[in-house]
């Protein structure tokens, strides 16, 4: 049996990152940037107002009160998205709008709250000081000073600031190309009705959604019985046209399992026992020929255990990392939390538990409960549904005691995730 740590670092060392794709900023929504990112213009570009008013000589409303008011001319109107730049001289003010650049002869804007609005003359009824209410040209970020780094993912706010910064198109890594293959003779399609000893194949459906969740492009998705050659023939189809092939079922000690039968005699994918539960058989490697042409990089490969809660923990602990890593995110595993224990539950002997769990944070903190009510199982694909992210338990612990400190996994989508 192998730690998991180990069959991590072994699918990370194959992980590295694809090619980049130079896209629309709006196409790079939830994607990793590839290079690291310095501003192009000064943010903001030009020193511009930061309120509805007037642009004064600071010096001009100096007395300016309820009670002495100073009455300036109005020699501009000055909009957003205005170039003027008018002459302002003594005893003159313009009309200035939100974001609209200030007048080189301007040093303070007047707010029209402190004014009676005037359109010709204008009667000002407060003072203003050097430099108030006015945003300086590159205040937030000066031509060249970092903005992204290489690794981030392009969450709404990253967009934003490199669109502010000058950028219409933006590199990101190159989407892993993903091919799900289900294997399985009990299997059939999600809505059809079940002859004795059929189950509907939700595999398929849990797999790509989360590769997709994960950044993935989907290749193809093939649900194939028990038979090899089957298998055989799906896998020489998608071979190289993947960069990661997904597998599910078969990797057991069974008698009817193709994915070890066919895949490990070459020892091009290799089949662990790792020290998780669920999750303990793992096939990974990379296919190289006669899969693919000889010299050619194959796909990485995973196959991963049937159980539909196997399935799942083994793609968040193995796959989703290698996803990550294949996109260049400086960031491959999740952040872990504490929480406080619920309810007691059991854990396995001598492996580290992955149990699906339903996270709850609260102004009290973070409480973990198990998903599964009736206890554990890595059958339990119903409790899924209520699953919000997994508890991770060390091996030495044999029990947790409700109110006991756990580590747990949130789950959010890559595509949402600041990570
Ligand atoms: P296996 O790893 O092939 O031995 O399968 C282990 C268990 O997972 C069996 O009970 C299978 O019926 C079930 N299983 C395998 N593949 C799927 C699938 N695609 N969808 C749902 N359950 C599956
Ligand atoms: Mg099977």
């Amino acid at each position: 049996m192998i730690e998991v740590e180990t069959q991590l670092a072994r699918v990370l060392a194959e992980a590295c990152p694809l090619p980049s794709d130079t896209v629309p900023l709006a196409a790079a929504h939830g994607r990793v940037i590839a290079e690291t990112v310095v501003s192009r213009y000064a943010l903001p570009p030009w020193t511009n107002s930061a309120m509805d008013g007037y642009a004064v000589r600071s010096e001009d409303v100096a007395s300016a009160s309820e009670t002495a008011p100073v009455s300036l001319e109005v020699i501009a109107d000055l909009p957003a998205g205005t170039a003027a730049d008018p002459v302002i001289l003594p005893g003159q003010a313009a009309r200035i709008m939100t974001g609209a650049p200030v007048p080189a002869d301007a040093d303070a804007i007047v707010p029209v709250e402190a004014t009676d609005g005037g359109e010709l003359r204008v009667t000002i009824t407060a003072p203003a000081a050097p430099g108030v209410h006015i945003r300086s040209a590159g205040e937030d970020r000066q031509p060249g000073d970092a903005l992204v780094s290489a690794g981030s993912r392009a969450g709404a706010e990253v967009l934003s600031a490199l669109a502010s910064a000058g950028f219409g198109r933006i590199k990101v890594a190159r989407r892993p190309r993903v091919a799900v293959i289900a294997t399985g003779s009990e299997l059939v399609a999600p809505g059809e009705p079940l002859d004795r000893g059929q189950i509907p194949d939700s595999n398929s459906l849990l797999i790509s959604s989360l590769a997709v969740e994960h950044g993935a492009e989907l290749v193809d998705v093939v649900r194939v019985s028990d038979e090899v050659a089957e298998l055989e023939t799906a896998l020489r189809g998608l071979a190289s046209r993947c960069d990661v092939i997904v597998l599910t079922g078969g990797v057991s000690m069974g008698a009817y399992d193709p994915v070890k039968e066919l895949l490990s005699p070459g020892e091009q994918v290799r089949f662990e026992k790792v020290a998780m539960q669920p999750g303990k058989p793992q096939g990974f490697g990379r296919l190289a020929a006669p899969w693919v042409d000889e010299g050619e990089l194959g796909p990485l490969v995973f196959g991963l255990p049937g159980n539909p809660v196997s399935a799942w923990v083994s793609f968040l602990v193995f796959v989703r990392p290698c996803l990550r890593a294949l996109q260049g995110a400086s960031t491959v595993e999740d952040p872990k939390l504490s929480a406080h224990a619920d309810v007691g539950w059991r854990t396995p002997p001598g492996r580290r538990q992955y149990l699906p769990a339903r996270i709850r944070t609260t102004d009290a903190g973070v409480t973990v409960s198990p998903a599964a009510a009736r206890g554990s199982g890595s059958h339990l694909v119903g409790s899924l549904a209520d699953a919000n992210g997994y508890a991770v338990v060390d091996a030495s612990i044999e029990r947790v005691q409700a109110g006991d400190v756990v580590q747990v996994v949130r789950l959010v989508s890559d595509v949402d995730a600041r990570l």
